[in-house]
């Protein structure tokens, strides 16, 4: 008989792009959802040039390439969540939306990465328009932190009186649920907006670290995890804060720059 014991495991899909430095992007979401007990699958949108030291350049995949990973994966695979960050170009946000209409997975959270924290542009203009005219609505949940939610609502987004009229113009934009983190802020506070109901803001404590590369990541796929696992919205964006938090502290020393989370 064969003693070889099969385990269930959530598997959870990465969209985004690959950051050699695993502080970002695919290989670090891969590191948190392998710490989630879930399997981590990927499809790389674009390839970054970058270190501790920031991004120095940014490469799209080629749009059939992208189409044809999902494509290949949705068919063979049970997709429990999809985690959607850095696209890059137009190609591969609309592959995204392509796929997102094709296969309608469930619980797909789309954190709408535009700059990296270095202060480079990790999408164009012309992906940008997708993500908001077509993206949007088609993701679960959505992700922006505070610059983000801004620059998507064209709103001041600095507290969380802000922070909850930015949520409610997302919707009115299309978007479902939404949760805007506000982990730079004095207190961090992340304000979640469930669609349909009145929003919840979720205090956090401040991590004294200068490892922060990737935080936005680690968040948005935590969540992906957690809802995998069919926590309810805000059970999974409590449990997502408290795994940032966690790994924040337990950041290893790695690099001369801005370092990544565990
Ligand atoms: N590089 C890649 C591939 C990313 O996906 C992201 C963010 O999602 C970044 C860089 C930016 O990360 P940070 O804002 O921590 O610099």
């Amino acid at each position: 008989m064969n003693s070889r014991t099969v385990k269930h495991k959530p598997v959870v899909l990465s969209i985004a792009g690959f950051d050699p430095s695993s502080g970002a992007g695919i290989t670090a979401d891969i590191k948190t959802i392998a710490a989630h007990g879930c399997y981590g699958i990927s499809c790389i949108t674009a390839l970054t040039v970058q270190s501790t030291r920031g991004v120095v350049r940014m490469d799209p995949v080629e749009g059939r390439i992208i189409t044809e990973t999902l494509e290949e994966l949705a068919t063979d695979i049970d997709i429990a969540a999809v985690k959607i960050g850095m696209l890059g170009s137009a190609e591969s946000a609309r592959a995204a939306a392509a796929f997102l209409k094709r296969h309608r997975p469930h619980n797909v959270v789309l954190d709408p990465v535009l700059k990296s924290s270095s202060g480079a542009e990790l999408i164009s203009k012309e992906g940008f328009d997708i993500l908001k005219e077509r993206l949007i609505a088609q993701a679960s949940v959505l992700t922006p932190n505070i610059d983000e939610a801004a620059v998507l609502t064209g709103m001041q987004v600095n507290n969380p009186e802000q922070m909850r009229r930015a949520a409610q113009r997302l919707q009115e934009m299309g978007a479902r649920s939404v949760i805007i983190t506000g982990g730079h802020l004095d207190v961090p506070v992340d304000l979640v907006l469930p669609r349909g109901q009145a929003p919840t803001a979720l205090e956090g404590t401040r991590v004294q670290t200068s490892s922060t590369h990737g935080t936005g990541c680690a968040f948005s796929t935590s969540l992906a995890c957690c809802l995998a696992k069919g926590k309810s919205l805000i059970e999974a964006a409590r449990m997502a804060k408290a795994y940032v938090e966690s790994a924040l502290r337990k950041s290893p020393a790695v690099g001369t720059g801005v370092g990544p989370l565990l």
